[in-house]
């Protein structure tokens, strides 16, 4: 899950990037409406984390001018103001959330899972892969009734490619999808995470490297 994050306060900002970072997404931040567009026009976002009041404008209006060009992507706006009218505003722009500061950073998670799981293709919350076990909002994975423990960076790779299964899913959607900008990722580092993977998964291996392509899990999953 790869987020944006639009905030003109450095501090906060770091912040929420560290702990949003902690918590598996991978967070690229922009201090102004101006280079969140750019952002936004090169990268593929699961959601918006968007301030109100930026340098340049309002993190509203940014959101309204892409609903009207058909972004579907969810936002959350961060305000400092929490009076109804500017609630009801940040909705009828095409906000799906918001929170008021200061807020807590937990808070912050849940409503970003909560919304990237509503999406078009919803996560579910609970997937099973043959004898693999993953409960998404809660970051487990149990296999063979043994658990695995995984860091978040491993879950979010494991996460995409449990709910693409059957589907090969390539390197370069996999550093689009779980790594940020800060991580400057090689494609190698893609390959150390899948070993990491898939050493603490076991045996017998789930995850198939598809020569030149990327990487599959086979099995075919059930919602319990
Ligand atoms: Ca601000």
């Amino acid at each position: 899950m790869r987020i944006l994050v639009i905030e003109d306060d450095e501090r906060l900002g770091n912040e929420v990037a560290a702990g949003l970072r902690s918590a598996g997404f991978a967070v690229d931040l922009a201090p102004n409406l101006v280079e969140a567009d750019l952002k936004i026009a090169v990268n593929t976002y699961d959601c918006l984390v968007v301030d109100r009041g930026l340098p340049d404008g309002d993190g509203l209006a940014l959101v309204a001018t892409k609903r009207q060009a058909g972004q579907r992507v969810p936002v959350l706006m961060l305000t400092a103001r929490d009076g109804l009218a500017d609630r009801i505003a940040g909705f009828e722009h095409g906000a799906d959330d918001y929170l008021v500061k200061p807020f807590a950073l937990p808070e912050l998670v849940a409503r970003l899972r909560a919304l990237c799981r509503r999406r078009e293709q919803p996560t579910p919350a609970h997937l099973v892969l043959g004898d693999i076990d993953i409960d998404f909002p809660r970051h487990r994975v149990v296999r063979a009734g043994i658990l695995r423990s995984l860091t978040a960076k491993e879950f979010g790779v494991l996460e995409l490619l449990a709910t693409r299964a059957g589907t090969v899913v390539s390197r370069s959607e996999l550093i689009e999808c779980c790594w940020d900008e800060m991580a400057e990722p090689a494609s190698n580092v893609v390959d150390a995470v899948i070993a990491q993977l898939r050493r603490k998964l076991g045996a017998p291996p789930v995850i198939e490297t598809v020569r030149g392509t990327g990487f599959v899990i086979g099995h075919q999953p059930f919602a319990p």
